[in-house]
C-alpha cells in the first residue's frame, strides 16, 4: 500500500486511478517517496470534473498529454490519462489516450519505472520490474535498441537510474544498443542534457554511471569541453556531502565560460561552479589569520567548498564555519572625510590600506586603519 499525504482524498475522489512510475518504484525499494503521479482511464476533462465534485482544486497543466494537477492538503499530483505512443521520431511523441494500462506500461522506459499500484495496493508489474528493482537491474520495457530510437533521452534517463539501482554488472542489451545508438545524445536539447547529468550526479554513487558513460561513448558526447572522472572519485571517497555542484566541479574540466554557454547553465549555476573550482591555498595549517584573510574575500560556504577539492579537512572546516567575516573598516567616505578629493585616488589609497589591514590579520580598528589611510597619503 501506498502511504502519502493527500493520497487517500484523491482515490476517494477517482477510485481507479493508479499510482506509477517513480512512486511504485521507490515505495517498493523502501525509498522515501518525493512526489507521487497518478494514471487513470479517465480523459482529462471527466478526471477534473470528478475533482471539482469532490471539492478538490485541480489545474490543467497539460492537457494535451492528459495531465492534470490536483492540490490536495498542499501536495500536488499529476494525474495523467493512460497513453500510447502513435508516433516518435527520437525527442518528441504524438501519444493517443487509451483504457489499456499495459500498452501506458508498455510506452515506459524501464520495467522498474512501468509498475503501477491500486488503491486496495495490488501491484500491477507487466514486466518484472519488481524482481528487476531486487536484482538491481535497470532494463528497457521492450526491444533496448526501439526504446532508445523512440527517444534518445532514455540513454541519460538509463544512466540515472543505473546509477541509482544498479547492483552489479549492467544490462548487457542496454548496453549495446547505446553503444549503438550514442550519437542521438546530440539531439538531445542541452536543457534535457544538462538536468540529466544532474541527476546522474547527486545519485548515491554516481561513479559506476560515469564510467559507463565513458566506456559506452556518452560522455564525451554529453561533456565534450572534458571531464574529470578521477577527481570526482577523489571528491566521494572523502564523503564530501551530496552536492550536485561540489560533485559537477569536481567533474567538469575546461573552460566553465565556454561550458556554461554550451549546457546553457544559469548564471548562478556557473558563478558557482567557477569560483568552487577555484584552488584554495587555505591548509589544515592555516593560522586564525590565514582564515580571516580568506573570509575577507569569500565566505565560509564557498571556503568549505573549495577545501573539499583539496581534503576531508573537518577541523579546517570548523574553524571557517565558526570565524566571523572580517569587514574592512574604512569607506570611500573616510577618505573624502580626511580632505581626499572624490576621485581614482581614493579607490588607490583604499586599496592600499585593505593591503595592510589584510597583512596584519584582519585585525586592525576603524581609526588604526584611519591613521594608515593618513600615512598613505603623507607618502
Ligand atoms: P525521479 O525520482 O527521478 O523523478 P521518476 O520515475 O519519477 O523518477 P520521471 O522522470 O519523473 O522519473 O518520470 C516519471 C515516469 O514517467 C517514469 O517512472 C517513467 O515511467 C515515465 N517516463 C518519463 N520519461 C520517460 C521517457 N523519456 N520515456 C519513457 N518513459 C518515461
Ligand atoms: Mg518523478
Amino acid at each position: 500500500m501506498i502511504e502519502f499525504p493527500g493520497l487517500n482524498i484523491l482515490w476517494a475522489a477517482l477510485p481507479e486511478a493508479r499510482v506509477v512510475g517513480g512512486a511504485v518504484r521507490d515505495s517498493l525499494a523502501g525509498k522515501p517517496l518525493a512526489d507521487v503521479d497518478l494514471a487513470s482511464p479517465l480523459n482529462p476533462d471527466e478526471a477534473m470534473a470528478r475533482l471539482t465534485a469532490a471539492r478538490i482544486k485541480s489545474i490543467p497543466t497539460g492537457l494535451a498529454h492528459g495531465t492534470v494537477t490536483a492540490l490536495v492538503e498542499g501536495q500536488h499530483f499529476e494525474i495523467t490519462t493512460l497513453r500510447r505512443d502513435v508516433e516518435t521520431d527520437g525527442r518528441h511523441a504524438v501519444v493517443a489516450f487509451t483504457d489499456n494500462w499495459q500498452e501506458d506500461a508498455s510506452r515506459r522506459d524501464f520495467t522498474i519505472n512501468a509498475m503501477s499500484m491500486d488503491r486496495a495496493g495490488t501491484l500491477y508489474d507487466y514486466f518484472g520490474g519488481e524482481a528487476d528493482l531486487h536484482a538491481g537491474v535497470v532494463r528497457f520495457v521492450g526491444d533496448a535498441k526501439t526504446r532508445i530510437a523512440e527517444d534518445y533521452l532514455r540513454i541519460l534517463r538509463f544512466f540515472r537510474f543505473f546509477a541509482r539501482y544498479t547492483i552489479g554488472a549492467p544490462d548487457a542489451a542496454a548496453v549495446a544498443a547505446i553503444e549503438d545508438l550514442r550519437d542521438g545524445v546530440l539531439l538531445l536539447s542541452t536543457e534535457r542534457v544538462w538536468s540529466e547529468i544532474k541527476r546522474i550526479l547527486v545519485a548515491q554513487s554516481p561513479i559506476a554511471a560515469l564510467h559507463l558513460m565513458q566506456t559506452t561513448g556518452v560522455l564525451e558526447r554529453v561533456l565534450p569541453q572534458g571531464y574529470d572522472v578521477p577527481r570526482l572519485t577523489t571528491l566521494i571517497t572523502r564523503r564530501a556531502p551530496v552536492d550536485v555542484y561540489l560533485r559537477a566541479a569536481a567533474l567538469l574540466t575546461g573552460d566553465i565560460k565556454s561550458i556554461a554557454a554550451r549546457l546553457k547553465l544559469s548564471n548562478d549555476e556557473a558563478e558557482i561552479l567557477q569560483s568552487w573550482q577555484t584552488p584554495t591555498a587555505l591548509q589544515p595549517t592555516a593560522s586564525d589569520a590565514d582564515l580571516r584573510r580568506a573570509l575577507a574575500d569569500s565566505d565560509a560556504p564557498t571556503l568549505i567548498a573549495r577545501s573539499w577539492m583539496n581534503g576531508n579537512w573537518p577541523d579546517l572546516r570548523a574553524r571557517l564555519a565558526a570565524t566571523p567575516r572580517p569587514v574592512f573598516p574604512l569607506q570611500g567616505r573616510d577618505l573624502t572625510e580626511l580632505g581626499i578629493p572624490q576621485g581614482p585616488r581614493i579607490g588607490k589609497i583604499l586599496a592600499a590600506v585593505r593591503r595592510w589591514w589584510l597583512d596584519g590579520g584582519c585585525v586592525a580598528s576603524h581609526e588604526d586603519c584611519r591613521a594608515q589611510a593618513l600615512l598613505t597619503i603623507v607618502k
